[in-house]
């Protein structure tokens, strides 16, 4: 059976693991491979690799690294289909989200590919008579990224290009669940000509990330995952004198007011509900339907759902796979139990869901429930699974009062026609990425990704503008070139005299 190794100073790492975990395929729940596990001798080796690749890194040249960069660029699109293949899979999403996967990733590659552009500095001429005032933006040093499962390759992406642009090294710790995306995308690194050590990967669980969380060599950790891990990982970080952006989990709310485009609203809510079997941090959980919406969508809402394609993630015409493990479908599972119990009606039942010739895969189907209650379960956490809920409410200020309400603030949506309307929402929400008829509101490369709330630990966004920042500090220099006035001593501040 296949072992995906540590990947420390550009090549896998030969010694036998103690600890190592099992790889699965979620359309099948077959074991394809396993997953060395990292002990804190391993992350000690990664982060050593990457604190002497530091030296020479932080000093090779911008147009050097951008030209590593475009090649990697270059690579990436190249092996876009091996890279979305393994991800369908380890991950068990449908083949076309996974290449979309790919292509965002991408996008952020692209943007480092700017970095001569984004790392600029301010220059000030003649602050005071002969002196000058700049600032100029350094790397941190030895960086680390922690990534969750349902994007293995996008997320990662996030955050290593614009890191490794700015002149840091960088060591990747991604989910065990789909650990081979990394894998592939350290070899094409190697490939663009990045020198040894610039990018390294620890596979495993709590040990190799508390190893990165308190290593004094880590510089900053970026994180990507569920809300309880990001409070914890953001705490002990910032405790062991880290940078920490920590981004978590989400419930996002879809408000439909009953002057939308029901087609719309009806597309868009399964498309963001069910898309990548609802294992996505932007995906749709929730829909207020405000006043009468509700009797227009709902029926168009589950004529969509009839008509889904529930299959592996590589056959042709797939809309929707498998959950990524077997323990995450049971926890779902339980979510639509508990729903019924709690007194929701419970209009599509994902539960009992099989593929012929797939028997043991992690499959369920996409569930509806209406007249949910902000007291249910199903409605306060995150399901991560194909779980829709429908809240009726009256008004749309009650609408907005759930969404601000909620311990989340990710995404949100508004559907409607009147421009006044989604102005006014748009000013009022309590939410870091918004959409007016649009349901999934990621922002491009170029601007930054972040919710509000528990959605968030820290006070950068991840990539865009908000990345370079966050993989940077600023310096402030003040110089008097080239004929330095002696003027004596002066124990006073600057005066706008002199
Ligand atoms: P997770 O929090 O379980 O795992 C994320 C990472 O943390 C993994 O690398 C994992 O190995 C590690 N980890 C898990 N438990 C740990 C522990 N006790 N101590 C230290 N490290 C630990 O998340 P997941 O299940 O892989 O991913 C799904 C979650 O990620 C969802 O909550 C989703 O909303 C969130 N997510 C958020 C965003 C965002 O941008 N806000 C994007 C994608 C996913």
């Amino acid at each position: 059976m296949d072992l995906i190794r540590h990947w420390i100073d550009n090549k896998p790492v030969a010694s036998e693991p103690e600890r190592k975990g099992k790889v699965y395929d979620p359309a099948t729940g077959e074991i394809t491979a396993e997953v060395a596990f990292a002990s804190v001798a391993d992350v000690d080796l990664a982060v050593n690799s990457a604190k002497d690749a530091f030296v020479a890194w932080r000093d090779t040249s911008l147009t050097k690294r951008v030209k590593i960069l475009f090649a990697f660029r270059e690579l990436v699109d190249k092996h876009l289909d091996d890279l979305a293949k393994l991800l369908t899979s380890q991950h068990g999403k449908v083949i076309n989200d996974a290449r979309g996967e790919v292509q965002r990733g991408l996008e952020v590659i692209e943007f480092a590919c700017g970095i001569p552009q984004l790392i600029k500095g301010d220059f000030s001429e003649n602050v005071s008579t002969d002196v000058d005032s700049y600032s100029i933006r350094q790397p941190l040093g030895v960086v680390a990224g922690i990534t969750p499962f349902n994007f293995p390759a996008m997320v990662p992406m996030w955050m290593y290009p614009i890191a490794i642009a700015c002149g840091n090294t960088f060591v990747l710790k991604p989910s065990e669940k789909d650990p081979s995306t990394s894998q592939l995308a350290a070899e094409m690194l190697a490939e663009a000509g990045l020198p040894d050590g610039v990018f390294n990967v620890v596979h495993g669980d709590k040990v190799a990330v508390d190893g990165l969380l308190t290593h004094p060599d880590v510089a900053a950790i970026s994180f990507v995952g569920s809300t309880p891990i990001a409070r914890y990982i953001y705490e002990t970080g910032t405790a062991h004198g880290k940078r920490v952006q920590a981004l978590g989990g989400a419930k996002n709310h879809m408000v439909v007011l009953p002057d939308a485009d029901m087609d719309l609203a009806a597309d868009a809510a399964v498309s963001a509900g069910y898309g990548s079997a609802g294992e996505r941090c932007m995906a749709i959980s929730v829909v207020l339907a405000v006043g009468d919406a509700a009797d227009t969508l709902l029926p168009k809402v589950q004529e969509r759902i009839d008509d889904l394609t529930i299959a592996p993630g590589d056959t042709a015409g797939a809309e929707m796979g498998p959950l990524v493990t077997q323990a995450h479908l049971d926890r779902v599972l339980g979510y639509v139990d508990a729903g019924e119990n709690e007194g929701a009606t419970l209009v599509a039942d994902g539960r009992g869901f099989s593929v012929e010739g797939y028997e043991n895969g992690f499959f369920m189907g996409p569930t509806l429930f209406d007249n949910v209650r902000p007291d249910m379960s199903i409605y306060r956490d995150e399901i991560f699974g194909p779980v829709l809920s429908l809240v009726r409410t009256d008004s749309y200020a009650d609408a907005v009062k759930l969404i601000n309400d909620n311990q989340y603030g990710n995404g949100t949506a508004v559907f409607t026609n009147d421009g006044g309307a989604a102005r006014k929402f748009q000013n009022e929400i309590q939410v870091g990425m918004v959409g007016i008829n649009v349901p999934i509101p990621v922002p491009l490369a170029f601007y930054s990704f972040g919710g509000w709330k528990d959605s968030i630990f820290g006070s950068h966004a991840i990539y865009g503008p908000d990345g370079v920042h966050f993989y940077t500090r600023q310096k402030a220099i003040i110089s008097r070139w080239p004929d330095p006035v002696h003027r004596g001593v002066d124990l006073g501040f600057p005066r706008y005299d002199n």
